[in-house]
């Protein structure tokens, strides 16, 4: 099964793409995650990357499409996968479709921007494995370090108030445009956001299931 999760940055995509990960046993694929791998490793596709990260646009979609395609060629992707983060622009959605990629649902999370605000205020990440927590709905068992695997658990650096207005900007002017797209193919459903992560990912189950 080839899912795509939509929604504003903060709508809790990570988290649920993980959930979903675990109970369907396929990858889940984040550009933003690779992206910051790129980064922190200092290869020539993080330098080009970082820039645009840093202040809350868009990354060109030449790169992470180059990207997206490399990683849905692995081994590990032959039963499907759930993209976190990618498709972001029409154009992303539109190459996914030259690949001759069968996209089965596209799940868009429904979060209104001033919880979103909140929300990444308190959320924190995992610098080695990418986990996502938050420090008040879903803080990690030990302040500041991972769960899933002991790295340390930060701010991201993108999650500044500043930086946040940017990327909700860019959400809705270039992101927001495919909840269209993918309606008029017949694959969007709309799940709204839940302040208890456990009833997202319920409603989110069943709308796959569904
Ligand atoms: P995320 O972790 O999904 O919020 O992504 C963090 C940052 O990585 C975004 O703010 C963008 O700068 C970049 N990025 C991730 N995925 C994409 C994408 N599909 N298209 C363009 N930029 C992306």
């Amino acid at each position: 099964m080839n899912l795509i999760l939509l929604g504003a940055p903060g709508a809790g995509k990570g988290t649920q793409a993980e959930i979903i990960s675990e109970k369907l046993n396929i990858p889940q694929i984040s550009t933003g995650n690779i992206l910051r791998a790129a980064v922190k490793n200092g290869t020539e596709c993080g330098l080009q990357a970082k820039s645009y990260m840093d202040k809350g646009a868009l990354v060109p979609d030449e790169v992470v499409i180059g990207i997206l395609k490399d990683r849905i060629a692995e081994e590990d992707c032959k039963n499907g996968y759930i993209l976190d983060g990618f498709p972001r622009t029409v154009p992303q959605a539109e190459a996914l479709e030259k690949m001759g990629v069968v996209i089965d649902k596209v799940i868009e999370i429904s979060v209104p921007d001033e919880a979103i605000k909140a929300r990444l205020g308190g959320r924190r990440v995992c610098e080695s494995c990418g986990a996502s927590y938050h420090i008040e709905f879903n803080p990690p068992k030990t302040e500041g370090k991972c769960d899933k695997c002991g790295g340390n658990v930060v701010l991201r650096k993108d999650d500044a108030p500043e930086t946040v207005i940017d990327r909700l900007k860019t959400y809705h002017e270039a992101t927001a445009p495919l909840i269209d797209f993918y309606k008029s193919r017949g694959k969007l459903v709309t799940v709204i956001g839940q302040s208890e992560v456990a009833d997202t990912s319920k409603l989110m189950l069943e709308a796959v299931n569904g």
